[in-house]
């Protein structure tokens, strides 16, 4: 079966010489769980833009869900998030004047696959009987199993947080990470996840280093006291 996600030789090249990723390939199947990490600065962001469609590589090829995202329009992008992608993301904030409920349908209001109800994915992420209260009202923790109930009430193949647990204390960023981890194991989703903590990090399958734009190593998760000193080893080369 392809992968869920497919980049290879991706480059991105910003105006005035600024190489943010350069030849990175990166392959990740259904069920599988990535944790990227690396110095900021180092293309994380750009990574999972990429991957996802939001950026445009200036080199290279990104497969989405059996789709080559480098030669569609923006309308056809924008059309296959909505069916094949869930995101986590700061930028993909929730609307805090809306309720619980609401804000989770949001991908249905735009067309998007209705795969799950509502009240499924709530119950979920342990938020059954949340769906009337003003998103506003929440705790930061709530919040975040609003936006993972939201990601996930479509089904998709893909499953892209950039941080999702950095503004929670471990116990309720805890709980945010077994839901991303029930993603891949229960729902078969490819979870691509950006993070600083290598606890976070000791709950994916895999991890990808990243170091001025490149690959700097890949392979298994180690347990969380062996990704920091890789991370150390990786920014040591920047220092
Ligand atoms: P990270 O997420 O790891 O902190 P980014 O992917 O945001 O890194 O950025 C990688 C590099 O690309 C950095 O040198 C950053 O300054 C540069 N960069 C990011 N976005 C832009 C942009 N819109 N224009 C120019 N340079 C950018
Ligand atoms: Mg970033």
């Amino acid at each position: 079966m392809e992968s869920v996600i497919s980049m290879t030789s991706v480059s991105r090249r910003y105006p005035r010489g600024v190489v943010a990723l350069r030849d990175v390939s990166l392959d990740v199947p259904a069920g599988q769980f990535v944790a990227v990490m690396g110095a900021t600065g180092s293309g994380k962001s750009t990574l999972l833009h990429c991957a996802a469609g939001l950026d445009l590589p200036t080199g290279g090829q990104v497969r989405l869900a059996g789709h080559d995202l480098t030669t569609m329009g923006e309308a056809q992008r924008t059309r296959l998030r909505r069916d094949h992608a869930g995101f986590v993301f700061q930028a993909y904030n929730l609307l805090s004047e809306l309720s619980v409920r609401q804000n989770v349908a949001l991908p249905f209001r735009l067309g998007g696959p209705r795969r799950h109800t509502v009240d499924e994915v709530l119950a979920q992420v342990g938020l059954a009987g949340f769906g009337k209260r003003p998103v506003g009202e929440l705790s930061g923790g709530q919040r975040q199993r609003v936006a993972i109930a939201r990601a996930l009430v479509t089904a998709p193949a893909v499953v892209f947080a950039d941080e999702p647990t950095g503004a929670l204390d471990p116990t309720t960023g805890g709980r945010i990470l077994a839901l991303l981890r029930a993603a891949a194991d229960r729902d078969g989703a490819a979870v691509l996840m950006v993070t600083h903590d290598p606890a976070a990090a000791a709950w994916s399958d895999r991890l990808v280093l990243l170091h001025d734009g490149e690959i700097a190593h890949d392979g298994p998760a180690p347990a969380a006291a062996e990704i920091a000193d890789r991370l150390r080893g990786v920014s040591a080369v920047a220092a």
